[in-house]
């Protein structure tokens, strides 16, 4: 320990280290949102060492003004912090287009123009595949069945709805699937009102025959594809992403960027296990790796452990509370009124997995979309909670879409989180309302409910597919999912239950502080104080004040991030 007059005379040198004299950088004259506790607005910062020494006034701040020192007059521009999003598949997502530009198929007559296009440079025989897409994205909100395919009628066609597939006429054909082929384990061959199969295959794409793998990639181009889909980010204003599921090939390509200084931003990852796989394999690698929460360092870290409990509700097979009902049938190609999804999982294999990853001190997390899923997730953490207190591992659960008032205040009891995502309202509750019903919806992302409650919610994206920021599946521009925040809108331009509506300021947190709170990283950076790590957006307009649809076509104009000016326009 130090003696207490020995660490006055350290005094001296460790407030000329804090302060802003000689600081490497200062921006002046500007409107910059700190987001600290007490959402203070000033005028200017010092960065010295990657870290903001001063933030105050002009006066206070440009007094800190060395002979070195750069100095960026904001001419009233709006200053926000580094923002983060808590959720993103960023290699998924960079080698999604890493060959080739993906179409934009929003509707049936865009998927038979793409497959028209196909045909004429495929030879005839050959297989053409539609790129992933989602039914409750289609301007028709119908899945397609073979006849929408037919388009071709000298090729096999087959569409990606991931998890399930459509196949032409043709394809079905020379596959020998008919009215007769029997449902293939776990999966099932949809048919029409006459008994024939309609193209609509679920968990059931390996009957397909003669379909070629794709030429898979070289370490060397994931390494580029990952690292481009980084710099894509960036340039959106993301200082920090969560890369919502990890296995040891992502780990590998993170650390090598990050040993090449070529990492372009933070990232903390989120490590995912398949839990279909044997309990006692689960447990062993469980206790076996050396990752858990917050190992690591500020530029990459581990965040939370994660397992899937449902399906997806794009799809319909997100584990509800309630069936799914006819409108599933049109829009899902579901053939059961009854059906409520899908539980991947036993409940006590779930728990069991994650009592393993509770013991090992991980944050713990489920991919779970339904309510069904939600309130399981929630028995599982009581569960633990009574072994070991859950609210220190900031335990949270990803999606979360069919929320209720209890399943909210259960959260709040147990201290767990919310990591949350604006596109899957934006893009997808216009097809949902059709199925649930606005009541069904009432509680579908409900921001204003969470905050209100006083859970945490990290706002994000769940970005997999497409570099570009607005169309990609899903949009990952930050600015458009505080947008959507702030005003509930949908891709059709409708209002999901306003009264979930949260401020501009709760917006901005959940894209920067409260992401942080979620990563660990709220002591470090995630607002702009003293001492924090100097991530910062400057932007082209006044986020505070500009008319409310004019928030998703914020521009980043420069940023700064670990106290380095990474662009200025
Ligand atoms: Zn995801």
């Amino acid at each position: 320990m130090l003696h207490p007059l020995r660490l006055l005379t350290c005094l001296p040198l460790l407030t000329g280290l804090l302060s802003g004299a000689d600081a490497d950088l200062i921006l002046h004259n500007g409107k910059i949102l700190t987001v600290d506790a007490k959402f203070s607005i000033v005028q200017a910062v010092a960065i010295k060492g990657g870290r903001f020494v001063a933030v105050g006034d002009d006066r206070t701040v440009l007094a800190e003004r060395g002979s070195r020192t750069k100095v960026v007059n904001l001419r009233g521009q709006t200053v926000v912090p580094g923002l983060m999003d808590s959720h993103v598949h960023p290699l998924e997502g960079g080698l999604s287009e890493f060959r080739e530009p993906l179409p934009v198929l929003d509707s049936h007559e865009a998927i038979r123009n793409y497959i028209r296009e196909q045909a004429k440079k495929t030879p005839k025989g050959q297989w053409i595949i539609v790129p992933r897409t989602f039914p409750t994205r289609l301007k028709e909100l119908r899945m397609p069945t073979r006849e929408v395919l037919d388009v071709a009628t000298e090729h096999p066609v087959m569409l990606d709805a991931s998890y399930v597939v459509v196949a032409n006429t043709l394809a079905l054909k020379i596959s020998g699937i008919t009215r007769n082929t029997p449902n293939p384990p776990r999966g099932e061959i949809v048919h029409d009102e006459h008994g024939e199969p309609n193209g609509i295959l679920k968990n059931a794409q390996s009957l397909l025959k003669g379909l070629k793998p794709a030429v898979p990639f070289t370490p060397e181009e994931k390494l580029r594809a990952l690292e481009k889909m980084l710099s894509l980010y960036r340039a959106s204003g993301l200082t920090c992403i969560g890369d919502g599921a990890v296995g040891e090939e992502e780990i590998a390509l993170f650390e090598k960027l990050k040993a090449q200084g070529r990492l372009p931003i933070r990232v903390v990852m989120t490590w995912w296990n398949d839990a279909s796989r044997p309990l006692a394999d689960l447990k062993r690698e469980v206790e076996s790796k050396p990752y858990t929460t917050n190992t690591g360092d500020e530029w990459l870290k581990f965040g939370a452990y994660k397992i899937n409990f449902d399906g997806g509700m794009t799809i319909g097979t997100a584990y509800q509370r309630h069936p799914y009902g006819p409108f599933g049938r049109q829009l899902y190609g579901k053939t059961n009124p009854d059906d409520r999804g899908q539980l991947f999982q036993p409940y006590d294999k779930l728990l069991d997995v994650l009592r393993a990853a509770h013991r090992k001190g991980w944050a713990l997390t489920a991919h779970a979309q339904g309510g069904g899923a939600i309130d399981l997730f929630l028995d599982a953490m009581e569960a633990l909670n009574r072994e070991r207190p859950i609210a220190p591992s900031r335990s949270h659960m990803i999606h979360a879409s069919f929320q209720s008032p209890e399943a909210i205040q259960r959260m709040k009891k147990l201290g767990v989180l919310g990591d949350v995502q604006a596109a899957w309202l934006y893009c997808d509750a216009p097809a949902l309302e059709k199925v649930f019903g606005a009541q069904g919806m009432r509680y579908f992302f409900p921001l204003r409910s969470y905050i209100d409650a006083g859970v945490i919610v990290a706002g994000g994206s769940d970005h997999m597919i497409g570099w570009d920021r607005n169309r990609a599946i899903n949009p990952y521009n930050p600015f458009h999912g505080i947008w959507v925040s702030v005003t509930r809108k949908t891709v059709r331009g409708s209002v999901v239950q306003p009264q979930e509506r949260i401020s501009r300021e709760e917006a901005l947190k959940m894209y920067t502080i409260w992401a942080a709170y979620r990563m660990f990283s709220d002591k470090a950076r995630g607002s702009i104080e003293r001492g924090k790590l100097a991530d910062l957006v400057v932007i082209d307009r006044d986020y505070l004040t500009c008319p409310e649809d004019d928030i998703t076509k914020i521009e980043p104009v420069m940023m700064v991030l670990d106290g380095k000016v990474t662009f200025q326009r």
